[in-house]
């Protein structure tokens, strides 16, 4: 069985999605990368296995909090080509939004805050600014948009609206409590967890079951503790040699000028690969050499 032979269900920026039979997917990691809103045709070699791996790592590590959808990385089910970046996961009817955690305050939280005080309603003190800690982890989802166009920061009370009280509520806890064990891991190993995106599905019995990806860097902002510095925005672990890169002379791009995604010299490719494979480490204490290629 080679991975085409799936019908393909589904496409991203950077994963794909087939169908195995009627309860199971395969859930392909690509190792394309994305950074200020460009994916770029240079593929970074491992990040879809690091990916991939951090993954199970953190399924592993947060079963204790709620069920997760993964069912096995080594199955005979995924095709060789793939083994290391796909996962065999359960089919599960996904719940329309982006579960978004913030423990500090960046990007869309920040312009928010910035508008008006709150994010997705969450009252939050006067005087923070860019990258301050808030005071606790709050619950801020987003509408999961569709290709192409942008997602956006919904109140929890519009999540009430769309899944009932009860469902709203258990989402929120869920994000929280898995946000803050990835918090408190991270940062006995140096690094920030500043916030995460988690996606959530309903099985056959109408349990809550976390989904898709969980606590990468593609879905989380880790930064290093280190240089932690508010009132700026923050190095980030992982993509930072590109971002530098994109936005310096050399790379000749301009976000406005150049919509295009210039090719990525070797060295940039190197540094970012050798950033993503150090984050699993780290994290993980384990060695990309064990897993699966
Ligand atoms: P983006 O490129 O912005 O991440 P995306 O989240 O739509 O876009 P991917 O993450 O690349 O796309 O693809 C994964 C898709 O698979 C998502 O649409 C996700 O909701 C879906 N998915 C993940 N796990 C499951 C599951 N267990 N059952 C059904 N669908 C799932
Ligand atoms: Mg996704």
């Amino acid at each position: 069985m080679t991975t085409l032979e799936y019908p393909k269900i589904a496409a991203g920026k950077v994963r794909e999605l087939y169908a195995v039979d009627d309860e199971h997917l395969l859930l392909v990691t690509s190792d394309r990368i994305s950074a200020c809103d460009v994916v770029f045709d240079t593929p970074i070699p491992d990040k879809g296995r690091v990916l991939t791996a951090m993954s199970v790592f953190w399924f592993s590590l947060l079963s204790d909090v709620l069920p997760n959808h993964l069912v096995s990385y080594e199955d005979e089910r995924i095709p060789a080509e793939v083994r290391g970046r796909a996962l065999l996961v359960r089919r599960l009817a996904m719940l329309p939004l982006e579960a978004v955690a913030r423990g500090y305050l960046t990007g869309t939280g920040l312009a928010d805050y910035r508008a008006c005080g709150r994010v997705c309603g969450v009252e939050l003190p006067p005087g923070l600014t860019e990258s301050s800690r808030l005071p606790e982890p709050i619950f801020t989802p987003a509408t999961k948009a569709d290709r192409g166009s942008h997602d956006e920061n919904i109140a929890f009370s519009d999540v009430v609206g769309q899944l009932g009280r009860e469902r709203a509520e258990e989402v929120r806890d869920a994000t929280l409590a898995v946000y803050r064990r990835g918090a408190e891991f991270a940062a006995e190993r140096g690094i920030l967890l500043a916030d995460t995106k988690l996606e959530f599905g309903i099985d056959r019995e109408g349990n809550l079951v976390l989904a898709d990806e969980v606590l990468t860097p593609d879905s989380s902002r880790y930064w290093p503790a280190g240089g932690y510095a508010p009132d700026s925005p923050q190095p980030s672990f992982d993509k930072q040699p590109l971002r530098d890169w994109l936005t310096s002379p050399a790379s000749g791009w301009h976000r406005r000028d150049r919509p295009g995604s210039p090719p990525l010299p070797e060295d940039i490719v190197a540094a970012t690969r050798a950033r993503y494979i150090e984050s699993y480490e780290r994290i993980t204490g384990r060695s990309l050499q064990d897993w699966p290629a």
